[in-house]
C-alpha cells in the first residue's frame, strides 16, 4: 500500500468495483479497500438483476449466473397471477446472480484494470484540509494509516458512513429503509423461468415476498417490508408462515437479514474531494430494493467523472457536479419515479391490489410496452392512478389518450 492515490474507493460491492475498474482503465491510480476479507460474502441479496441492462458494463460469464429467467409472476392477495416478461419487470428480473462470485469477478476486473484492492482494510475517517477530503485513516491488520488521495469515492454501502463524515445528509428517515429477511431454500420444486413476488396485507404488509429461482430445486425466498408491523408481528414471523405453506419439506442452508435504502433521492452526493456511489447514495430502487444495477451504472459514471476531474486538477464540489446532474438525469429520474408508486402502493387495501390485477386479466404482458400497461390501468383505476400523475406529464404520445382527463378525477 502507499501513501497516496489518485482515487481511494471505499467498499468493493458492484458501485465500488465498477468506479474502480472504470478510473483505472483510464489511467487513474485507483485503491480499493473492503472491510470484509472475502468481497461479496456474505451475500446480502436476492440476486435478481435484469439482464439487458448489466450487459451494457459487464460480459455475462456462467459462472456467475445461477439461472436466466424469462420474468415475473405477481400474485395477487387474492391468488391471481399476473405474469410479466423481463423488459415489464423491472431491474431486478432476468438474472439470478450467484454474487459471491459476481461480485468478486467485478473486483478483479478492477484489479485488471490496473486498481490496487485491499481486502480487510476498513476506513475509519476522513483525512481533510481547507474544506476538501484529501484521503482516508484505514485499519488494516491492527494498524492505522494514513492514505491521502485526490477524491475518496464512498461506495460503502447502506451502512455508509463515508457521506455523513463528510457533512452529507444520508439519513435514512423511519420507513425508508426496507427491512429484509431472505432463506436459501433447497429440496423444493421452482419454476427456473420466473422469479415471483407474493403481495398482500397479510402476507408482506407494506412490502412482499419474493421467490428467485437458483436452479429448478433452489431458491432465495425472502420478505421486504418498507412500513412498520404490529408489535406482535415480525419479518421472521411472516416468512415462516409463507415458506411453511408453500415449501413444507424444503431445507433452508442460508439465512441472511439486510436493509436497502428505499427512501428515494438524497440531496447531496458530492462534496470537495468526495463522490457517493450505490446504496451509500442511496440510488437503489425504492420499490422492487433493486440496487445492483444502478450502483454498477453509476459507479461508471462517478469513475468517468472522477478521471475528468483530476486531469483538469479540479476536484470540487462544482466540478464533481457533472456526476450529480448525469446520475439524477438518469437514474435519479426512475427513482423519483418509483418512490411516488411505493408511496402509493404502501396505502393500497388487498382489494385494491385484486382490483389491478383483475384489470391486467386479459392483456399480453409477455409483449406489452410499458405505455400500454399504463394505458390499461389508466381506463381501469383511474382513481388508483391519481397520485401517479405526475409521471403522466411525460408521457403525451399514446394514441386515444386523453392524459389531462386524469387532471379530472375526482
Ligand atoms: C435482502 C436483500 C435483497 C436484495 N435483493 C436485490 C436484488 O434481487 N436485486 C438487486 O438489484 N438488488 C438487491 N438488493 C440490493 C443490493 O444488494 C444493493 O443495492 C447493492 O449491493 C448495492 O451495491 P453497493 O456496491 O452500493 O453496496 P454493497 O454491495 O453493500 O457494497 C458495499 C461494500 O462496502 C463495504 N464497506 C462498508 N463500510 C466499509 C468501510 N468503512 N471500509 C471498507 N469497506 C466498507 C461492505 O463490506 C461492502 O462490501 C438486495 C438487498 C438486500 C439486503
Amino acid at each position: 500500500m502507499k501513501d497516496r492515490y489518485d482515487i481511494i474507493v471505499v467498499g468493493a460491492g458492484p458501485a465500488g468495483s465498477t468506479t474502480a475498474k472504470t478510473a483505472a482503465s483510464r489511467g487513474l491510480d485507483v485503491l480499493m479497500i473492503e472491510k470484509r476479507q472475502q468481497i461479496g460474502d456474505p451475500v446480502r441479496c436476492a440476486e435478481g438483476v435484469n439482464k439487458e441492462y448489466i450487459r451494457n458494463f459487464v460480459r455475462p460469464d456462467p459462472a456467475w449466473i445461477s439461472a436466466e429467467v424469462k420474468g415475473s409472476r405477481i400474485y395477487a392477495p387474492n391468488g391471481k397471477m399476473v405474469e410479466m416478461g423481463e423488459e415489464l419487470s423491472g431491474v431486478e428480473v432476468g438474472y439470478v446472480l450467484e454474487r459471491k462470485v459476481f461480485d468478486r469477478a467485478l473486483a478483479m476486473e478492477a484489479a485488471h484494470a490496473g486498481a490496487q484492492v485491499m481486502v480487510k482494510t476498513r476506513a475509519s475517517g476522513l483525512l481533510t484540509n481547507n474544506g476538501y477530503v484529501t484521503g482516508i485513516i484505514a485499519q488494516h491488520m491492527g494498524k492505522s494509516y494514513d492514505i491521502k488521495c485526490d477524491i475518496v469515492i464512498g461506495a460503502d454501502g447502506v451502512e455508509s458512513k463515508i457521506g455523513r463524515w463528510a457533512g452529507i445528509d444520508t439519513t435514512i428517515k423511519p420507513g425508508g429503509l426496507c427491512s429484509c429477511m431472505q432463506y436459501l431454500i433447497t429440496d423444493i420444486d421452482v419454476d427456473p423461468d420466473f422469479c415471483e413476488f407474493y403481495l398482500g396485507n397479510g402476507i408482506a404488509p407494506t412490502g412482499y415476498i419474493w421467490v428467485f429461482p437458483k436452479g429448478k430445486n433452489e431458491a432465495n425466498v425472502g420478505i421486504g417490508i418498507s412500513g412498520f408491523l404490529p408489535k406482535n408481528q415480525t419479518v421472521n414471523d411472516l416468512l415462516d408462515d409463507f415458506v411453511k405453506k408453500k415449501y413444507p419439506k424444503g431445507k433452508i442452508i442460508e439465512l441472511i437479514y439486510g436493509g436497502v435504502p428505499a427512501c428515494g433521492t438524497i440531496e447531496r452526493t458530492v462534496s470537495n474531494g468526495l463522490i457517493l456511489v450505490g446504496d451509500a447514495a442511496r440510488q437503489s430502487d425504492p420499490l422492487t430494493g433493486g440496487g445492483i444495477f444502478n450502483s454498477i451504472w453509476a459507479g461508471d459514471m462517478a469513475g468517468k467523472v472522477a478521471v475528468k476531474a483530476i486531469k483538469s486538477s479540479d476536484v470540487s464540489a462544482e466540478f464533481l457536479q457533472e456526476y450529480e446532474r448525469k446520475w439524477r438525469a438518469e437514474i435519479g429520474k426512475n427513482i423519483d419515479t418509483s418512490l411516488i408508486v411505493k408511496n402509493r402502493f404502501l396505502t393500497l387495501s388487498d382489494d385494491d391490489m385484486n382490483t389491478l390485477a383483475d384489470s391486467l386479466e386479459n392483456m399480453d404482458l409477455k409483449t406489452v410496452s410499458l405505455l400500454g400497461l399504463v394505458w390499461t390501468l389508466f381506463k381501469t383505476n383511474k382513481k388508483l392512478l391519481w397520485d401517479l400523475r405526475s409521471i403522466f406529464k411525460d408521457i403525451k404520445e399514446i394514441k386515444g389518450v386523453d392524459f389531462d382527463d386524469i387532471e379530472n378525477i375526482d
